[in-house]
This record gives C-alpha cells, structure tokens and sequence, in this order.
C-alpha cells in the first residue's frame, strides 16, 4: 500500500465535473509526477489532498488514515506540506529568521509574531534552523534578505521552511513555473538533494517535461480529470495515449 492513497475521487464545480474516478497510489519515498493538459484536474486534485477541498466522492487515504473533512493544519500535523507556486516566504526577515519561524510554528503549534525576543535561549530552535539550511545548501545565506535573493534561492528557502515542518509527503504544484532555465535546474538539484539526506515522498505537478523527466520514478497522465495511464517515465515518453493527449499538444 502506498504512503498516499487515493479511491474513486470525484469532484464537481458546478456543471463541470473537474474529477471523476480517480484512483492513485504514491509509493512511500518516491517521487510521482501527476502531469497532463492545463484544466485536466491536477491542482484540484491537490487540493482534495490538503484539505482546500473535499471531494463529493472517494477516499483519500495519508499513511493508512483519512484526510477528508480535516482542516488544512490537521492535514500539514499529519505529515503533507505544500510547497507554492510563488514560495511563501516573508521577504522583510533574514534567511535564519524565516527557518526559525517555521520552526517555532513546528515546535508550538503555533505562529508567533515576535519570534526573536527570546532566541538568545532557543539554542534547540537555532541548531534546527541550521540543519534545515544545510539541507538545502543555505547556511551561507543565512544573514540575506530574503527579499535579495534569487528565484531559486527563495524556493530553496520555502524548501527550508517545509522541511522545518518534518513532512513525510511533499506536495509541489508547479514548482519551477515561470522560473528561468538555470533556476529550473536549481530546483531540480535542490530536489534531488533532500530526496538523498531524507526520507521523503514527493507528489509533484508539472508542466516542464525536462523536470518530470529529471525527477519522477512513476508518472500518472490526468486528462479531463481522470486517470488516462501510470507507468514509468520511460515507458510514459512512448505511450501513444499520452502523446495523443499531451505532449503532442
Ligand atoms: P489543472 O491544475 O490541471 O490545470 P485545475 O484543477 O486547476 O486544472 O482545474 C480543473 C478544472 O476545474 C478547470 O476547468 C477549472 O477551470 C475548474 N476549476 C478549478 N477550480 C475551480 C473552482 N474553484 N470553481 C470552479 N471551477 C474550478
Ligand atoms: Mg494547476
């Protein structure tokens, strides 16, 4: 059984039925790309899995227990982060004080306005927010304005927030969308280096096939919000079906 689990997933806005029957399995520490045509359901989809929506039918099942009718902090308390299109970060704070943040949050349950008043004593909170920027090879920018840095360095620090929140499953919407080549390829190597230190699972969303094919070990091909085929990358290039319905387009 895998880590995500999802069963005969519908949901309508409206006339439109934007997903029907849509049955998934994410496979505990991989990476599963959900690709397919813009309007095919994808960031629906999502949102079935984060508790943005909830589905009019099926299951959505997180490491053996359902998430559906939990609000969004129960779901992120259980182990899913999202990673957003634009990063989330708070571009008046340093690098470290964004880190510390999301580790307070973590640690409280809470978000606090005035983090920094008391850090002198959080040394637990400093060594964590440490690690987290080592992890994605930020410890040198720990004192920039989050402001200053470049696109893939801010997705890199939102990375950094999300793995101060310890999720088992990473969902990421688009997450090299609008950015240049050489941030692309950033995020690619970002990715691929928390696949390598952690334990994780990623469900990715994405446009960019050279992403897809950089990253994903099983792609799921969503068109007209159901299941058109899950296979291996190598064996998703080929498919007539999905060159018909995709890349072909
Ligand atoms: P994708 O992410 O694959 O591009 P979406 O999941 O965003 O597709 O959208 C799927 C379909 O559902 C689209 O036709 C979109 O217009 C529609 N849709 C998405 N969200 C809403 C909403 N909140 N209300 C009405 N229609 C929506
Ligand atoms: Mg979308």
């Amino acid at each position: 059984m895998g880590i995500l689990e999802v069963k005969g997933v519908g949901k309508r806005f409206g006339g439109l039925q934007a997903l029907s029957d849509v049955n998934l399995s994410v496979a505990e520490n991989t990476v599963h790309a959900i690709i397919g045509p813009n309007g095919a359901g994808k960031s629906t989809l999502l949102n079935c899995f984060v508790g943005k929506l909830i589905p009019d039918t099926g299951s959505v099942m997180f490491n053996g227990e359902s998430v559906l009718g939990r609000k969004p902090h129960e779901i992120n308390q259980m182990g899913i982060s999202r990673v957003f299109q634009t990063p989330e970060i708070f571009t008046d704070l340093t690098v470290m004080e964004n880190v510390m943040i999301s580790c307070f949050a973590h640690r409280d349950g809470a978000f606090r306005l005035h983090p920094f008043e008391t850090v002198a004593h959080e040394t637990d909170i400093i060594e964590q927010a440490e690690k987290m920027l080592l992890d994605v090879n930020m410890a040198d920018k720990r004192n920039m304005h989050a402001a200053s840095l470049s696109r893939g360095d801010k997705r890199r620090l939102e990375m950094a927030m999300c793995l101060a929140q310890e999720p088992r499953l990473l969902l990421l919407d688009e997450p090299t969308a609008g950015m240049a080549r050489a941030d692309t390829n950033n995020t690619i190597d970002l990715l691929k280096e928390i696949k390598e230190k952690r334990d994780i699972t990623m469900a990715i969303i994405e446009h960019d096939m050279h992403v897809v094919f950089s990253l994903a070990e099983r792609i799921t091909v969503l068109a007209q919000g159901t299941p058109l085929v899950e296979d291996t990358p190598e064996n998703i290039k080929g498919h007539p079906k999905v060159k018909e319905a995709y890349l072909g387009e």
